[in-house]
């Protein structure tokens, strides 16, 4: 990732890193973490929040950390760690040893939640869910305390034993910590650290039925692990305060050589995207998209499917920068990246969605050529292959004119254009059926342009794609586009739901006919169909059948603005 580095500019938490480095921090000692909850699979905002997390370690000599935040027992899966792994893999970063769990941390939580209790900073409470946010209040005023605010520490200690122990149903009793009623910030009247839930956990299976709130669970994890820079997004600005006293009220803080401190940057947001967790979960749940993957999805999954490479997204999330900002960044920014590197590495290819047969009238019936075609004119390494010309091929209907305007390059009657890597051919005939449509030309061409180079040095503007009609293959395409018509679907009219935005032309299937050489393309190797847009092989199968995704289309609007 070398090349990446000249694109960095200075944002607040390279500023804040730089900083602690001037006071003495050694830059082989930035140790951040990335948290993922393994209920959903990742999209392209947690792809922002790692590529932080990992950048900033490694261009200081640091570690980055994966952990699982797994301490909602609900709706957390093995087949969602599986396929977190998978994705920060994918996008070109390693944890090396460091994979951690909340849930490897629950015995020293429960610790530290004891420890807590015996120093009169938590007590077991029994109001109900309702009367706690009744008693906690609102901003401006203090609260209330809970009549069991002052409950002795050896009864708290035994009770919470016994929560532990699973002599009590859900919601009879939480532990709480005590902290201060009269806070500006609801968070720190006396929050919930520890609930009953008796619910199989994907780890720890039966052996808890108390969990840990996450505002407890993250702080000292961080600690554990000797965090440096906990970095998350702006929402966790308010639990900041609770983050430093949780660490500096448990023992775990007189240990720590270096406090870990929070910082919080802005979420991504993007045009006609959607972005939540559980609203991803709401379009696989109901059928909408077909599953996490689907190439319409702003998943890590979906978008590897898509034909996305990680150097377009790790190039995007460096490009938008880091603030304190909420804002929406335009998809075209990122479509924009995606197609620099596409132009890049992709193989180019030719294809006809649209066929019209053209017959080459000084052809021989049975001689075919092989010519060489180059496989990308931006990377001399990646060689040529043979492309077979016949008597009869395929153009696109659309590359033809029966009565062009001026300056049209393409094809019309007794007009010349360069047939990609073949020869030029002249227009000699329109064939019409019955209906007066076209069905067929008949063209001659010129024999000593092989190649496409004219040989009296005469100027043919135009080049056509082009496959021969005796070895193209029958092909599937999925057009893609985006699955919402709403620009911001994070801010919906009163009263709509997402589903009332949904694209109705966010997939298209098509049958076209491509060049052989696109029955080898694997699943995820980057693809230009010529004059057309980028693909990738999907790894569906349609019987014999190859199926390819379009990842983006070649036409770059971002390009021109900037
Ligand atoms: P969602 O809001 O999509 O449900 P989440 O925050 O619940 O996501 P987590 O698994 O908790 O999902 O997220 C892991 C990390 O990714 C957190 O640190 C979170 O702040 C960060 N993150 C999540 N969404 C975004 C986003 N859109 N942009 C940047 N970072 C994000
Ligand atoms: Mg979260």
């Amino acid at each position: 990732m070398a090349e990446e580095s000249e694109k960095r500019s200075m944002h607040f938490i390279r500023q804040v890193i730089a900083e602690d480095i001037a006071r003495g921090l050694p830059p082989s000692a930035v140790h951040t973490r990335f948290p993922p909850e393994p209920n959903g699979c990742l999209h392209i905002g947690h792809a922002k929040a790692f590529c932080i997390d990992f950048g900033m370690a490694l261009e200081n000599g640091g570690k980055c950390n994966l952990r699982f935040d797994d301490t909602n027992p609900d709706k957390e899966e093995t087949r969602f760690v599986d396929s977190i792994r998978e994705d920060i893999h994918w996008m070109g970063f390693d944890w090396e040893d460091r994979e951690y769990y909340a849930s490897d941390y629950f015995e020293k939580l429960y610790e530290l939640a004891e420890e807590l209790i015996k120093a009169g900073k938590a007590y077991v409470c029994e109001l109900s869910s309702e009367e706690f946010k009744d008693y906690r209040g609102v901003p401006g005023a203090p609260g209330k305390p809970s009549p069991w605010r002052d409950r002795p520490v050896d009864e708290s200690l035994d009770l919470f034993r016994r929560m532990r122990a699973g002599e009590f149903d859900e919601g009879r009793y939480v532990l709480r910590a005590k902290i201060d009623m009269a806070s500006p910030n609801l968070l720190m009247r006396d929050p919930a650290i520890y609930r009953i839930k008796k619910q199989q956990h994907h780890r720890t299976g039966a052996s808890w039925c108390v969990y840990p709130m996450y505002d407890f669970a993250h702080c000292l994890s961080d600690a554990i692990e000797g965090i440096t820079h906990s970095l998350c997004t702006l929402e966790f600005d308010v639990h900041r305060a609770l983050y430093d006293w949780f660490i500096d009220n448990t023992s775990i803080g007189e240990s720590l050589k270096y406090h870990p401190r929070q910082y919080e940057f802005a979420r991504l947001n993007l045009t006609y995207t959607m972005m939540s967790k559980r609203k991803l979960q709401q379009l696989v749940a109901e059928g909408v998209v077909d599953g996490w993957d689907d190439p319409r999805m702003p998943t890590l999954s979906g978008m590897r499917r898509r034909g996305y490479t990680p150097k377009a997204i790790r190039d995007f999330c460096e490009v938008i920068g880091v603030t304190k900002f909420n804002s929406l960044t335009d998809i075209a920014l990122l479509e924009h990246c995606l197609r620099q590197d596409l132009n890049r590495v992709a193989l180019r290819r030719m294809a006809v969605f649209d066929p019209l047969e053209v017959e080459i009238e000084n052809w021989d019936e049975g001689y075919f050529d092989s010519l060489d075609a180059v496989n990308n004119p931006e990377d001399e390494s990646a060689g040529t292959r043979k492309v077979t010309f016949g008597k009869r091929i395929y153009i696109e209907r659309a590359d033809f004119c029966e009565n062009p305007p001026k300056k049209y390059y393409r094809l019309s009657p007794g007009a010349e254009v360069r047939l990609r890597y073949a020869y030029i051919i002249r227009c000699k005939e329109v064939v019409k059926d019955g209906g007066g449509n076209i069905v067929k030309l008949v063209c001659t061409a010129d024999l000593d342009s092989r190649g496409g180079t004219a040989p009296d040095g005469r100027k043919v503007k135009g080049t056509i794609h082009w496959v021969d009609a005796k070895h193209a293959r029958r092909a599937v395409v999925r057009l893609y586009e985006n699955l919402f018509t709403r620009e911001d679907m994070g801010d919906l009219p009163e009263g709509s739901d997402f589903k009332d935005f949904l694209n109705p032309n966010s997939l298209v299937k098509k049958d076209v006919l491509v060049e052989p050489a696109l029955l080898e393309a694997k699943p995820g190797e980057p693809l230009q169909f010529e004059r057309n847009a980028y693909f990738t092989a999907d790894p569906d199968l349609r019987g014999e059948t190859a199926v390819f995704n379009r990842t983006v289309t070649l036409k770059d609007s971002y390009a021109k603005l900037a």
